[in-house]
């Protein structure tokens, strides 16, 4: 998944005073809310790509703990679509989580790299330094029980913390994580009052994701029966949100449905989840709150403007940081210009 929009904001996240809740909470049951984030519509590759539900980051709030970036597209009729199709573009400072409910993507990239990802599978591509990749849809490998090519899902991106990407800061270049990519199709799952619950990324209910994560973090999904109701138990050191993908759910007390993603804040020892209406699927989503500042602008994550700036002219100029995708029908994204104002690097509390 690529940011395609065509004047990116420079976004600062992290710490500051949109992430008020402290850490360690000094009371684990003091900080919890109920915060629906309403989230925008984004298309991605054009006129007949596909539109998507972006709820992080937003003015409201722009990361659960390392999560700084949720996407969620479908369910969509592929018929006549070309469905997903997202030229290769280049990641740096970021993890990214792909994770389907239907349909079939295939993802290259820079390291060679030749993975479709399927339903119940994690695609996980560390950027670190600089990698690029392309998405694309698997028409004929997609179909649904109607014979027509179907896709939903989401992609969400993981920042690194900058003890896992040495050199971060001035010279972006310098950050010596290297890319990697990885696919996860043993997963840990299991079915328990009618929730069948899988570990995508680090640990929910004493189960791990084999998944390689470098900052405190869970991601999870649960698919509910129709009348199920579960109590999930969550690290109440970590903030916490849940999007739903379908169906509608009662979290913690209230309905959702998806569109928006809800805020859980922390200090949650255990979250209720029912499914009333009949069957649902949702995604679980939470970490240690990120105390440093980053910032995001396209398709990076970096440390200061300048990480940044570097990122664009490094992947504009072809350099070897971000190597070559091989095999994609198309040319690569270009980077949209930087924005006419430098975003100073500010401290937490500036
Ligand atoms: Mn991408």
């Amino acid at each position: 998944m690529s940011n395609l929009e065509r004047d990116p904001q420079e976004r600062e996240c992290g710490g500051g005073v949109d992430v008020v809740t402290p850490y360690p909470p000094t009371d684990p049951h003091a900080d919890p809310v109920r915060e629906l984030i309403t989230g925008y519509q984004v298309a991605l590759g054009g006129p007949r790509g596909l539109d998507v539900t972006r709820t992080l980051p937003t003015r409201a709030r722009r990361m659960v703990g390392a999560w700084c970036f949720v996407d969620h597209y479908g369910p969509l009729d592929l018929d006549g679509s070309a469905g997903m199709r997202v030229a290769p573009h280049p990641h740096t400072g970021l993890q990214t989580v792909s994770w389907l409910v239907t349909g079939e993507i295939l993802h290259r990239d820079s390291l060679g790299s030749l993975q479709v990802v399927r339903p119940g599978e994690l695609n996980l591509m560390t950027a670190g330094r600089g990698i690029s990749h392309s998405e694309e849809s698997v028409l004929d490998g997609a179909a649904s029980g109607s014979g027509r090519p179907r896709l939903h899902g989401v992609q969400l991106w993981v920042a690194l913390p900058s003890a896992a990407v040495p050199g971060a800061g001035a010279g972006g270049a310098e950050n010596v994580q290297a890319p990697a990519f990885a696919h996860h199709a043993d997963l840990p799952a299991w079915s328990q009052d009618g929730v069948t619950t899988t570990v995508v990324m680090g640990s929910l209910a004493g189960r791990t994701s084999s998944a390689q994560t470098f900052s405190p973090l869970v991601g999870a999904e649960l698919s509910l029966e129709p009348g199920a109701t579960a109590r999930v138990p969550l690290e109440p050191g970590f903030e916490h949100a849940v999007l739903c993908l379908s169906g509608s759910v009662e979290v913690a007390g209230g309905p959702l449905a998806p569109g928006p993603l809800l805020y859980l804040g922390t200090g949650r020892r255990d979250l209720d989840v029912a499914a009333p209406g009949g069957p649902a699927r949702l995604l679980l989503i939470g970490g240690e709150p990120f105390e440093e500042r980053i910032v995001m602008w396209w398709n990076f994550v970096g440390r200061s403007h300048d990480d940044v700036a570097q990122a664009r002219a490094d992947w504009e100029e072809s350099a070897d940081r971000f190597g070559t995708v091989v095999g994609y029908d198309g040319a690569p994204l270009r980077a949209p210009a930087l924005p006419a104002t430098r975003l100073k690097s500010r401290g937490r509390e500036a």
